[in-house]
C-alpha cells in the first residue's frame, strides 16, 4: 500500500489533515483531524465514506450521500480527532458510475435502488470496506465510533478486527420526498437505523 500523509488542509474554518493510500486500483482520500500518534489510545471518530459524484458534485437529490459527508466533516470538526475514509471507487454502491445511471432509469419509473440493481443483473451492494479498514489500521486505530446508519458497515468493521465502541447516527431532519423514500428502503433492504 502505498500513501501519502500529514498534508494541512483547512475545511469549514478548520484546520485538517489530508492523506492519500493507493493499493492496486484502489484509492482512498482521507481527511483527519488529531495526533496520529494517539490514535491506538482513544476512540477516534470514523466516517468510511462511499464517493457519490452526484450528489457531492452536481448536487443531484436523489440521495443523501453529500448531507452525509458534510454532516460527518462537521462532526468532526467540533470534535479533537477524527478521520473520514473516502473510496472514490464505490460509485453505485460499487457497481460503478455508468451503472448507477443506469438504475436511476428504473428509479424514475418507480423502482427501489436495490431492486434496480438486480434487475440489471448486479448485486444491490458490492461494496468492499478491506481497503478501508487497512487504512484506519495504518492509522493506528483499534477502537472506532463510527459515523453510520449501515449495521453492515459496522459488520465489516467488526469482522475486519476493529471494535466499534459507538454509533454515530447520520439521519437527515428534513429529506425530501425522494430521500425520504430512498431512507426508507434502506431501512427495509439494508436494515438501516432511522435514528
Ligand atoms: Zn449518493
Amino acid at each position: 500500500m502505498k500513501k501519502i500523509i500529514g498534508i494541512p488542509v483547512t475545511l469549514h474554518n478548520t484546520d485538517f489533515l489530508c492523506a492519500s493510500f493507493k493499493k492496486n486500483e484502489e484509492e482512498a482520500l482521507c481527511i483527519y483531524k488529531g495526533i496520529p500518534e494517539g490514535f491506538a489510545n482513544e476512540d477516534v471518530i470514523v466516517r468510511i465514506h462511499s464517493g457519490c459524484v452526484t450528489s457531492e458534485v452536481f448536487g443531484m437529490e436523489n440521495c443523501d450521500c453529500k448531507w452525509q459527508l458534510e454532516r460527518a466533516i462537521e462532526i468532526i470538526a467540533f470534535s479533537s480527532a477524527g478521520i473520514i475514509v473516502y473510496l472514490p471507487g464505490q460509485e453505485g454502491k460499487g457497481n460503478g458510475l455508468f451503472n448507477k445511471i443506469k438504475t436511476f432509469k428504473l428509479q424514475n419509473v418507480g423502482l427501489r435502488s436495490a431492486d434496480a440493481y438486480e434487475m440489471i443483473g448486479l448485486p444491490s451492494d458490492a461494496r468492499k470496506f478491506d481497503f478501508a479498514i487497512k487504512i484506519l489500521k495504518d492509522f493506528g486505530l483499534k477502537c472506532i465510533k463510527l459515523i453510520t446508519n449501515s449495521p453492515a458497515k459496522i459488520m465489516a468493521c467488526v469482522n475486519g478486527g476493529l471494535v466499534v465502541s459507538e454509533r454515530i447516527s447520520v439521519v437527515m431532519d428534513n429529506p425530501n420526498k425522494t430521500i425520504r423514500q430512498l431512507l426508507e428502503n434502506k431501512r427495509q433492504h439494508f436494515n438501516h437505523f432511522i435514528n
